[in-house]
Protein backbone atom coordinates (compact mmCIF):
# COMPACT_ATOMS: atom_id res chain seq x y z
CA UNK A 1 0.00 0.00 0.00
CA UNK A 2 1.33 3.65 -0.83
CA UNK A 3 2.08 5.61 2.08
CA UNK A 4 2.20 9.26 2.26
CA UNK A 5 5.48 11.72 2.79
CA UNK A 6 4.92 14.89 3.43
CA UNK A 7 8.31 17.23 3.68
CA UNK A 8 8.04 20.87 4.61
CA UNK A 9 11.17 22.99 3.26
CA UNK A 10 12.83 25.94 5.26
CA UNK A 11 15.63 28.00 3.61
CA UNK A 12 18.02 27.52 0.87
CA UNK A 13 18.80 26.13 -2.20
CA UNK A 14 20.92 23.06 -0.35
CA UNK A 15 17.91 21.96 1.69
CA UNK A 16 15.21 21.90 -1.04
CA UNK A 17 18.09 19.53 -2.65
CA UNK A 18 18.23 17.66 0.39
CA UNK A 19 14.16 17.02 0.48
CA UNK A 20 14.01 16.31 -3.27
CA UNK A 21 16.71 13.74 -2.22
CA UNK A 22 14.92 12.19 0.83
CA UNK A 23 11.81 11.75 -1.43
CA UNK A 24 13.80 9.59 -3.80
CA UNK A 25 15.53 7.87 -1.06
CA UNK A 26 11.97 7.07 0.68
CA UNK A 27 10.18 5.93 -2.84
CA UNK A 28 11.30 2.80 -2.97
CA UNK A 29 9.42 2.16 0.33
CA UNK A 30 6.19 3.10 -0.50
CA UNK A 31 6.14 6.60 -0.03
CA UNK A 32 4.50 8.81 -2.16
CA UNK A 33 4.95 12.44 -1.97
CA UNK A 34 1.65 14.33 -0.04
CA UNK A 35 0.18 18.38 -0.88
CA UNK A 36 -0.11 18.27 2.96
CA UNK A 37 0.72 16.79 6.85
CA UNK A 38 -3.04 16.25 7.42
CA UNK A 39 -3.03 12.55 6.71
CA UNK A 40 0.92 11.53 5.82
CA UNK A 41 2.47 8.50 7.39
CA UNK A 42 5.67 10.47 7.33
CA UNK A 43 6.05 14.05 8.14
CA UNK A 44 9.58 15.66 8.00
CA UNK A 45 10.32 19.28 8.55
CA UNK A 46 13.46 20.03 6.99
CA UNK A 47 14.95 23.11 9.45
CA UNK A 48 17.10 25.93 8.10
CA UNK A 49 18.42 28.04 11.45
CA UNK A 50 19.51 31.30 9.32
CA UNK A 51 15.54 31.67 9.99
CA UNK A 52 15.11 34.40 12.57
CA UNK A 53 14.31 32.85 15.80
CA UNK A 54 14.75 29.37 13.74
CA UNK A 55 14.43 27.42 16.85
CA UNK A 56 10.92 28.24 18.34
CA UNK A 57 9.63 28.40 14.55
CA UNK A 58 10.48 24.73 14.56
CA UNK A 59 8.63 23.86 17.35
CA UNK A 60 5.47 25.92 17.23
CA UNK A 61 5.38 24.16 13.95
CA UNK A 62 5.40 20.40 15.78
CA UNK A 63 2.83 21.69 17.82
CA UNK A 64 0.62 22.09 14.74
CA UNK A 65 1.84 18.78 13.41
CA UNK A 66 1.19 17.14 17.20
CA UNK A 67 -2.39 17.82 16.20
CA UNK A 68 -2.13 16.16 13.23
CA UNK A 69 -0.54 13.14 14.76
CA UNK A 70 -3.19 13.01 17.57
CA UNK A 71 -6.08 12.51 14.96
CA UNK A 72 -3.98 10.02 13.16
CA UNK A 73 -3.89 7.88 16.39
CA UNK A 74 -7.37 8.13 17.56
CA UNK A 75 -8.26 6.79 14.22
CA UNK A 76 -5.99 3.72 14.86
CA UNK A 77 -3.27 5.17 12.30
CA UNK A 78 0.40 6.23 13.10
CA UNK A 79 2.42 9.49 11.87
CA UNK A 80 6.16 9.39 11.89
CA UNK A 81 7.61 13.09 12.87
CA UNK A 82 10.77 13.91 11.59
CA UNK A 83 13.11 17.11 12.20
CA UNK A 84 15.76 17.51 9.84
CA UNK A 85 18.08 19.93 8.69
CA UNK A 86 19.86 22.63 10.38
CA UNK A 87 18.03 23.33 13.46
CA UNK A 88 18.18 19.69 14.16
CA UNK A 89 22.14 19.50 13.89
CA UNK A 90 21.99 22.55 16.52
CA UNK A 91 19.54 21.55 18.53
CA UNK A 92 19.96 17.75 18.82
CA UNK A 93 18.31 16.09 21.87
CA UNK A 94 16.85 19.37 23.05
CA UNK A 95 13.78 18.55 20.03
CA UNK A 96 13.39 15.07 21.25
CA UNK A 97 12.97 16.39 24.62
CA UNK A 98 10.47 18.99 24.26
CA UNK A 99 8.59 17.38 21.97
CA UNK A 100 8.97 13.63 22.98
CA UNK A 101 6.12 12.69 20.14
CA UNK A 102 9.05 13.14 17.85
CA UNK A 103 9.92 10.34 16.92
CA UNK A 104 13.31 11.10 14.94
CA UNK A 105 16.24 14.08 14.55
CA UNK A 106 18.53 13.84 12.07
CA UNK A 107 21.38 16.36 10.65
CA UNK A 108 21.93 17.63 7.42
CA UNK A 109 24.73 14.82 6.89
CA UNK A 110 22.14 12.02 8.03
CA UNK A 111 19.69 12.38 6.05
CA UNK A 112 20.67 8.85 3.55
CA UNK A 113 20.28 6.89 6.07
CA UNK A 114 16.41 7.79 6.49
CA UNK A 115 15.30 4.57 5.17
CA UNK A 116 17.17 3.03 8.54
CA UNK A 117 15.95 6.20 10.81
CA UNK A 118 11.93 5.53 9.71
CA UNK A 119 12.73 1.67 10.53
CA UNK A 120 14.41 2.28 13.62
CA UNK A 121 11.24 4.85 14.84
CA UNK A 122 9.14 1.77 14.94
CA UNK A 123 10.89 0.64 18.13
CA UNK A 124 12.64 3.71 19.67
CA UNK A 125 13.34 7.58 18.88
CA UNK A 126 16.33 7.89 17.00
CA UNK A 127 19.10 10.90 16.90
CA UNK A 128 21.47 11.14 14.79
CA UNK A 129 23.34 14.22 14.64
CA UNK A 130 26.89 12.90 13.10
CA UNK A 131 29.15 14.29 11.01
CA UNK A 132 30.30 11.25 8.62
CA UNK A 133 34.06 10.80 7.72
CA UNK A 134 32.97 11.28 4.14
CA UNK A 135 30.06 12.46 2.55
CA UNK A 136 28.84 10.88 0.01
CA UNK A 137 25.53 11.98 -1.42
CA UNK A 138 23.63 9.35 -3.70
CA UNK A 139 22.24 10.59 -7.43
CA UNK A 140 19.19 12.62 -7.69
CA UNK A 141 17.27 10.78 -9.55
CA UNK A 142 14.33 13.27 -11.14
CA UNK A 143 15.73 16.41 -12.13
CA UNK A 144 13.76 18.49 -13.86
CA UNK A 145 15.01 20.33 -16.63
CA UNK A 146 16.59 22.46 -13.91
CA UNK A 147 18.56 20.40 -12.04
CA UNK A 148 20.64 20.81 -8.20
CA UNK A 149 24.10 19.13 -7.46
CA UNK A 150 25.81 18.89 -4.35
CA UNK A 151 30.03 19.35 -5.09
CA UNK A 152 30.95 20.54 -1.86
CA UNK A 153 29.57 20.55 1.69
CA UNK A 154 30.14 22.42 5.20
CA UNK A 155 32.43 25.32 5.66
CA UNK A 156 35.61 26.27 7.27
CA UNK A 157 35.34 30.17 7.09
CA UNK A 158 33.36 30.83 10.75
CA UNK A 159 31.72 33.98 10.11
CA UNK A 160 31.31 35.33 13.23
CA UNK A 161 27.46 35.63 12.58
CA UNK A 162 26.85 31.90 11.08
CA UNK A 163 26.13 28.77 12.65
CA UNK A 164 26.58 27.01 8.95
CA UNK A 165 30.12 25.34 10.31
CA UNK A 166 28.72 24.43 13.75
CA UNK A 167 25.59 22.68 11.78
CA UNK A 168 27.15 21.52 8.50
CA UNK A 169 30.75 20.77 9.83
CA UNK A 170 34.16 21.16 7.80
CA UNK A 171 34.74 21.79 4.44
CA UNK A 172 34.35 18.65 2.20
CA UNK A 173 34.67 18.64 -1.45
CA UNK A 174 33.64 15.42 -3.51
CA UNK A 175 35.85 13.70 -5.98
CA UNK A 176 35.30 15.23 -9.64
CA UNK A 177 34.48 11.67 -11.38
CA UNK A 178 31.19 11.53 -9.18
CA UNK A 179 29.88 14.92 -10.10
CA UNK A 180 31.36 14.20 -13.79
CA UNK A 181 29.17 10.93 -13.43
CA UNK A 182 25.97 12.25 -11.54
CA UNK A 183 25.96 15.15 -13.99
CA UNK A 184 25.81 12.85 -16.56
CA UNK A 185 22.80 10.64 -15.23
CA UNK A 186 20.99 14.13 -14.31
CA UNK A 187 21.92 15.26 -18.52
CA UNK A 188 20.79 11.80 -19.42
CA UNK A 189 17.27 12.24 -17.74
CA UNK A 190 16.70 15.64 -18.93
CA UNK A 191 18.37 18.00 -17.44
CA UNK A 192 19.65 21.43 -19.54
CA UNK A 193 20.37 23.18 -16.71
CA UNK A 194 22.92 22.47 -13.99
CA UNK A 195 23.32 24.74 -10.50
CA UNK A 196 26.36 23.28 -8.48
CA UNK A 197 25.36 23.82 -4.45
CA UNK A 198 28.02 23.99 -1.91
CA UNK A 199 27.84 26.06 1.20
CA UNK A 200 31.05 27.88 0.45
CA UNK A 201 30.82 26.42 -2.73
CA UNK A 202 33.92 27.64 -4.79
CA UNK A 203 36.15 26.98 -1.95
CA UNK A 204 35.43 23.17 -3.91
CA UNK A 205 38.89 21.56 -3.90
CA UNK A 206 37.82 17.71 -5.21
CA UNK A 207 40.14 14.87 -6.36
CA UNK A 208 40.28 15.06 -10.12
CA UNK A 209 40.12 12.09 -12.28
CA UNK A 210 43.95 12.13 -13.25
CA UNK A 211 44.77 12.01 -9.38
CA UNK A 212 44.97 15.72 -8.76
CA UNK A 213 42.77 18.56 -7.36
CA UNK A 214 40.21 20.57 -9.02
CA UNK A 215 39.18 24.01 -7.90
CA UNK A 216 35.38 24.81 -9.18
CA UNK A 217 36.71 26.59 -12.37
CA UNK A 218 38.42 23.71 -13.72
CA UNK A 219 34.99 21.31 -12.07
CA UNK A 220 32.82 23.71 -14.56
CA UNK A 221 35.07 23.48 -17.67
CA UNK A 222 34.72 19.56 -17.03
CA UNK A 223 31.11 19.93 -16.64
CA UNK A 224 30.61 22.12 -19.25
CA UNK A 225 31.18 19.29 -22.06
CA UNK A 226 28.37 16.65 -20.96
CA UNK A 227 26.05 16.52 -24.15
CA UNK A 228 22.83 18.55 -23.31
CA UNK A 229 24.11 20.82 -20.40
CA UNK A 230 23.34 24.02 -21.42
CA UNK A 231 23.36 26.13 -18.63
CA UNK A 232 25.54 25.77 -15.60
CA UNK A 233 25.24 27.85 -12.02
CA UNK A 234 26.73 27.40 -8.98
CA UNK A 235 26.00 29.01 -5.24
CA UNK A 236 26.91 30.03 -2.62
CA UNK A 237 30.42 31.72 -3.29
CA UNK A 238 32.68 33.37 -1.04
CA UNK A 239 34.37 36.30 -2.10
CA UNK A 240 38.07 35.24 -0.74
CA UNK A 241 37.46 31.80 -3.01
CA UNK A 242 37.29 33.63 -6.72
CA UNK A 243 40.43 32.67 -7.99
CA UNK A 244 41.74 32.99 -11.62
CA UNK A 245 40.87 29.65 -12.87
CA UNK A 246 36.84 30.36 -11.77
CA UNK A 247 37.49 33.79 -13.43
CA UNK A 248 38.49 32.24 -16.58
CA UNK A 249 35.59 29.70 -16.51
CA UNK A 250 33.17 33.08 -16.27
CA UNK A 251 35.42 34.07 -19.66
CA UNK A 252 36.31 30.89 -21.96
CA UNK A 253 32.55 28.61 -20.61
CA UNK A 254 29.49 29.93 -22.20
CA UNK A 255 27.13 27.53 -20.44
CA UNK A 256 28.66 29.32 -17.30
CA UNK A 257 25.59 31.47 -17.00
CA UNK A 258 26.42 35.58 -16.21
CA UNK A 259 24.86 36.01 -13.17
CA UNK A 260 26.68 35.19 -9.89
CA UNK A 261 25.51 35.71 -6.29
CA UNK A 262 28.51 36.87 -4.42
CA UNK A 263 27.38 38.25 -0.59
CA UNK A 264 29.92 40.58 0.60
CA UNK A 265 27.54 41.49 3.86
CA UNK A 266 28.58 44.80 4.81
CA UNK A 267 30.47 47.59 3.08
CA UNK A 268 32.35 48.40 5.88
CA UNK A 269 36.34 46.98 6.61
CA UNK A 270 35.57 47.36 9.96
CA UNK A 271 32.45 45.54 10.04
CA UNK A 272 33.76 43.25 7.59
CA UNK A 273 36.59 42.28 10.04
CA UNK A 274 34.32 41.82 12.92
CA UNK A 275 32.47 39.68 10.79
CA UNK A 276 35.71 37.59 10.06
CA UNK A 277 34.60 37.76 6.34
CA UNK A 278 38.49 38.02 5.72
CA UNK A 279 38.18 40.63 3.04
CA UNK A 280 37.76 44.20 2.50
CA UNK A 281 35.55 46.42 0.68
CA UNK A 282 38.32 46.77 -1.41
CA UNK A 283 39.26 43.66 -2.69
CA UNK A 284 35.54 42.73 -3.23
CA UNK A 285 35.47 45.28 -5.25
CA UNK A 286 38.19 44.57 -7.12
CA UNK A 287 37.34 41.05 -7.39
CA UNK A 288 33.65 42.71 -9.32
CA UNK A 289 36.35 44.30 -11.66
CA UNK A 290 37.88 41.27 -12.96
CA UNK A 291 34.89 39.31 -13.20
CA UNK A 292 33.22 42.04 -14.97
CA UNK A 293 36.67 42.28 -17.36
CA UNK A 294 36.03 38.42 -17.89
CA UNK A 295 32.74 38.63 -18.71
CA UNK A 296 31.34 42.37 -19.37
CA UNK A 297 27.48 41.37 -18.83
CA UNK A 298 27.61 39.54 -15.67
CA UNK A 299 24.89 40.34 -13.38
CA UNK A 300 25.50 40.26 -9.72
CA UNK A 301 23.18 39.32 -6.74
CA UNK A 302 24.95 39.52 -2.91
CA UNK A 303 23.81 39.20 0.52
CA UNK A 304 23.78 41.90 3.35
CA UNK A 305 23.25 42.12 6.90
CA UNK A 306 22.09 45.53 8.58
CA UNK A 307 22.83 46.64 12.31
CA UNK A 308 25.34 44.11 12.90
CA UNK A 309 27.02 44.59 16.56
CA UNK A 310 29.12 48.09 16.47
CA UNK A 311 27.86 49.28 13.28
CA UNK A 312 27.96 52.58 13.08
CA UNK A 313 25.99 55.27 10.83
CA UNK A 314 29.37 55.75 8.91
CA UNK A 315 30.11 51.65 8.64
CA UNK A 316 26.09 51.54 7.22
CA UNK A 317 27.22 54.48 4.54
CA UNK A 318 29.95 52.08 3.55
CA UNK A 319 27.35 49.67 2.55
CA UNK A 320 25.02 51.86 0.91
CA UNK A 321 27.86 53.85 -1.07
CA UNK A 322 29.09 50.27 -1.90
CA UNK A 323 26.30 49.40 -3.38
CA UNK A 324 25.91 52.36 -5.76
CA UNK A 325 29.27 51.64 -7.58
CA UNK A 326 28.62 47.99 -7.63
CA UNK A 327 25.17 47.85 -8.81
CA UNK A 328 23.14 44.86 -8.17
CA UNK A 329 20.93 42.83 -10.51
CA UNK A 330 19.11 41.34 -6.83
CA UNK A 331 19.95 41.10 -3.37
CA UNK A 332 18.94 39.68 0.44
CA UNK A 333 19.05 41.67 2.89
CA UNK A 334 17.77 41.51 6.32
CA UNK A 335 18.89 42.94 10.09
CA UNK A 336 20.93 41.15 12.04
CA UNK A 337 19.88 39.05 14.74
CA UNK A 338 22.21 36.80 17.07
CA UNK A 339 22.32 33.20 16.62
CA UNK A 340 22.83 31.52 19.57
CA UNK A 341 26.28 30.00 19.65
CA UNK A 342 28.38 32.32 17.29
CA UNK A 343 30.28 34.89 18.57
CA UNK A 344 28.94 38.08 17.46
CA UNK A 345 25.71 37.03 19.83
CA UNK A 346 27.40 38.03 22.70
CA UNK A 347 29.12 41.18 21.37
CA UNK A 348 28.53 43.88 23.55
CA UNK A 349 27.02 46.29 21.31
CA UNK A 350 24.14 45.18 20.02
CA UNK A 351 22.49 47.93 17.97
CA UNK A 352 18.93 48.92 18.68
CA UNK A 353 15.94 47.56 16.81
CA UNK A 354 14.41 50.51 15.83
CA UNK A 355 18.50 51.84 13.82
CA UNK A 356 18.39 48.48 12.25
CA UNK A 357 14.55 48.41 11.19
CA UNK A 358 15.74 52.70 9.65
CA UNK A 359 18.61 50.81 7.88
CA UNK A 360 17.56 47.62 6.70
CA UNK A 361 14.93 49.89 4.63
CA UNK A 362 16.85 52.51 3.15
CA UNK A 363 19.01 49.34 1.84
CA UNK A 364 15.97 47.82 0.55
CA UNK A 365 14.75 50.97 -0.96
CA UNK A 366 18.17 50.89 -2.70
CA UNK A 367 18.79 47.56 -3.67
CA UNK A 368 14.76 47.34 -5.12
CA UNK A 369 15.54 50.55 -7.11
CA UNK A 370 18.57 48.34 -8.42
CA UNK A 371 16.46 45.34 -9.44
CA UNK A 372 13.93 47.24 -10.98
CA UNK A 373 16.15 49.47 -13.00
CA UNK A 374 18.11 45.93 -14.52
CA UNK A 375 14.91 44.38 -14.85
CA UNK A 376 13.86 46.96 -16.93
CA UNK A 377 16.69 47.78 -19.15
CA UNK A 378 15.83 44.18 -20.99
CA UNK A 379 12.13 45.21 -21.79
CA UNK A 380 12.61 45.25 -26.05
CA UNK A 381 15.43 43.09 -25.85
CA UNK A 382 15.52 39.62 -26.69
CA UNK A 383 16.51 36.64 -23.85
CA UNK A 384 17.09 33.37 -23.73
CA UNK A 385 14.74 31.49 -21.74
CA UNK A 386 14.81 28.20 -20.33
CA UNK A 387 10.85 27.10 -20.04
CA UNK A 388 10.49 25.00 -16.69
CA UNK A 389 6.80 25.01 -15.99
CA UNK A 390 3.06 26.32 -16.74
CA UNK A 391 2.91 29.87 -15.72
CA UNK A 392 -0.22 30.46 -13.11
CA UNK A 393 -2.47 31.57 -16.48
CA UNK A 394 -3.45 28.96 -18.79
CA UNK A 395 -1.50 28.79 -22.41
CA UNK A 396 1.34 30.50 -20.14
CA UNK A 397 4.95 29.07 -19.56
CA UNK A 398 7.48 30.38 -17.01
CA UNK A 399 11.61 29.91 -17.17
CA UNK A 400 14.36 31.43 -16.34
CA UNK A 401 16.95 34.08 -18.50
CA UNK A 402 20.84 33.79 -18.15
CA UNK A 403 20.45 36.50 -15.44
CA UNK A 404 18.01 33.90 -13.09
CA UNK A 405 14.75 36.62 -13.82
CA UNK A 406 11.58 34.46 -13.91
CA UNK A 407 10.06 35.31 -17.12
CA UNK A 408 6.65 34.61 -18.19
CA UNK A 409 5.50 34.12 -21.82
CA UNK A 410 2.48 32.54 -23.60
CA UNK A 411 3.70 29.12 -25.27
CA UNK A 412 2.16 25.66 -25.52
CA UNK A 413 3.15 23.20 -22.77
CA UNK A 414 5.07 21.08 -25.33
CA UNK A 415 8.26 24.34 -25.03
CA UNK A 416 8.74 22.97 -21.42
CA UNK A 417 12.42 21.98 -21.25
CA UNK A 418 13.68 24.25 -24.57
CA UNK A 419 15.78 27.30 -24.69
CA UNK A 420 13.29 29.74 -26.59
CA UNK A 421 14.59 33.32 -27.28
CA UNK A 422 12.13 35.45 -25.63
CA UNK A 423 11.09 39.51 -26.43
CA UNK A 424 10.66 41.17 -23.27
CA UNK A 425 8.12 43.29 -23.24
CA UNK A 426 7.26 44.42 -19.54
CA UNK A 427 9.64 44.46 -16.73
CA UNK A 428 7.83 43.79 -13.25
CA UNK A 429 9.30 43.99 -9.67
CA UNK A 430 10.18 40.18 -9.65
CA UNK A 431 9.46 39.06 -12.75
CA UNK A 432 9.82 39.97 -16.62
CA UNK A 433 6.99 38.93 -19.11
CA UNK A 434 7.41 38.66 -22.97
CA UNK A 435 6.27 37.31 -26.31
CA UNK A 436 8.28 34.50 -27.85
CA UNK A 437 10.79 36.38 -30.85
CA UNK A 438 10.23 35.13 -33.98
CA UNK A 439 13.27 32.72 -34.29
CA UNK A 440 11.94 30.96 -32.00
CA UNK A 441 11.27 28.19 -34.53
CA UNK A 442 15.03 27.75 -33.57
CA UNK A 443 15.22 25.01 -30.98
CA UNK A 444 17.74 26.16 -29.14
S1 LIG B 1 31.31 31.58 4.46
FE1 LIG B 1 29.07 31.45 4.45
S2 LIG B 1 28.59 29.42 5.29
FE2 LIG B 1 30.73 29.87 5.84
S3 LIG B 1 30.63 30.77 7.88
FE3 LIG B 1 30.60 32.49 6.41
S4 LIG B 1 28.42 32.91 6.03
FE4 LIG B 1 28.56 30.88 7.03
Amino acid sequence: MTKRLFIKTYGCQMNVYDSARMADLMAPFGYAVAAGPEDADLVILNTCHIREKAAEKTFSELGTIRRYQRAREREGGRMIVAVGGCVAQAEGAEILERAPFVDIVFGPQAYHRLPEMVARAAAEQVLDTSFPAEYLPETFAAPGFSAFLTVQEGCDKFCTFCVVPYTRGAEYSRPAAKIIAEAGQLAAAGAREITLLGQNVNAYHGASPEGGVWGLGELIGALAGIPGIARLRYTTSHPCDVDDALIAAHRDVPALMPFLHLPVQSGSDRVLAAMNRRHTAGQYRRTVERLRRARSDIALSSDFIVGFPGESEADFRATTDLVRDIGYAQAFSFKYSPRPGTPAASAPVQIPEPAKAERLAILQALLHEQQRAFNQSYVGEVLPVLFEKPGRHPGQLVGRSPYLQSVHAEAGAERIGEIVPVTIRAALPNSLAGEIAPRAEHRA
